[in-house]
């Protein structure tokens, strides 16, 4: 008796599987027999009302029941699934054979890549980044750096003014003297950023970049800046690179030196770019003057301290081998595309 109505139930489940049009129908039909209230439970109940000796046989063929309803389950689940993914990709208007879209990701400006591998390089012996207003008050960008009242930088032809004593910064050394008289010392600072000159040809633009280090201490001698100097060429251009300095003059160092570089495109051999010298200048350097420290509240007999400069778009230039500087502000994709 108890075994017919089993096979009953099993012959209607099956009925009702097969009957069912989608994954949820067939789901709620499963429900109705094999759930916790499902048929085949309600039927368990029953065993209670047999003897000792039916129960094995009985308990089984409702596990058997149960295996093979769960069984039939999962292939028609599997089926009609794939039939409603079907359906839905046949309304949609989604392709999913096409090719994708091509995402165009953008670049880093080359400049924006020199100044970041040259932080990156002076990080690494304990420079950190300092960054100052475009717009500057003369005093900053002259007076405190012991240019005198007629020094040519000052002239029209050479510096972009503005009203009421302002200029546009013509290097970033303003952002040294902020920080001279900002923070406590000893210091070790790195002022990268862009500067402006009346000046444009194919080596020079009205707008360029520069990075500036100052390094003020207490026993800060040429020996260290030319350490310093010598290790960002070295970890820019190559180890087999060479520096040396030509005596020089700026306001706001004394001594003062130019600095080269044995040249990365010949190794020193001679090429055009060096002018067959072999050797390409870099950048300037040197103690910075005593009057600068004084006119920022620090004790010259007490600190010392360095500074150098290198342009960018020089460092650029020699390293990606380009002949105009005016390629970086012509933002032609073609140019910018090969720093990828
Ligand atoms: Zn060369």
């Amino acid at each position: 008796m108890s075994t017919e109505k089993i096979n009953q139930i099993v012959e209607e489940a099956k009925a009702s599987f097969q009957s069912c049009q989608n994954p949820d129908e067939l789901y709620k039909s499963k429900v109705k027999v094999l759930g916790k209230k499902g048929a085949l439970s309600l039927v368990m109940q029953e065993m209670k009302n047999l003897s000792p000796e039916e129960r094995p046989a009985f308990g089984q063929s409702v596990n058997e029941a149960k295996k093979s309803l769960e069984s039939l389950y999962a292939s028609l689940s599997e089926e009609l699934v794939k039939q409603e993914m079907a359906q839905k990709l046949a309304q949609s208007m989604l392709d999913p054979e096409l090719p994708g879209f091509e995402v165009k990701t953008g670049t880093y400006h080359p400049i924006e890549l020199v100044i970041r591998e040259m932080i990156d390089i002076l990080s690494r012996i304990g420079f950190s980044v300092r960054l100052g207003p475009l717009i500057e008050h003369d005093d900053l960008n002259f007076t405190a750096l012991n240019f005198p009242e007629d020094h040519p930088a000052r002239e029209m032809q050479d510096t972009f003014y503005m009203k009421h004593d302002h200029v546009l910064r013509t290097h970033t050394s303003p952002i040294q003297v902020r920080t001279l008289r900002s923070e406590s010392l000893p210091l070790r600072i790195l002022a990268p950023g862009s500067v402006f000159r009346c000046d444009s040809d194919t080596t020079h633009a009205p707008n360029f970049y520069q990075v500036e280090g100052l390094w003020v201490d207490k026993k800060v001698s040429m020996a260290h800046l030319k350490g310093v100097v010598d290790f960002f060429a070295k970890s820019y251009f190559g180890d087999k690179t060479q520096t040396r300095f030509r005596p020089s003059f700026f306001p706001f160092t004394e001594p003062s030196a130019e600095v080269d570089c044995t040249c990365p495109l010949c190794a020193g051999q001679g090429c055009r770019v060096c002018s067959k010298t072999g050797w390409i200048e870099i950048g300037g350097c040197g103690l910075v003057h005593p009057n600068v420290l004084k006119m920022s509240d620090v004790d010259p007999d007490q600190w010392q301290g360095f500074a150098f400069g290198f342009g960018v778009e020089r460092m650029a230039m020699i390293k990606y081998r380009l002949s105009d500087i005016r390629l970086f502000n012509e933002n032609d994709l073609r140019f910018l595309e090969q720093f990828r």
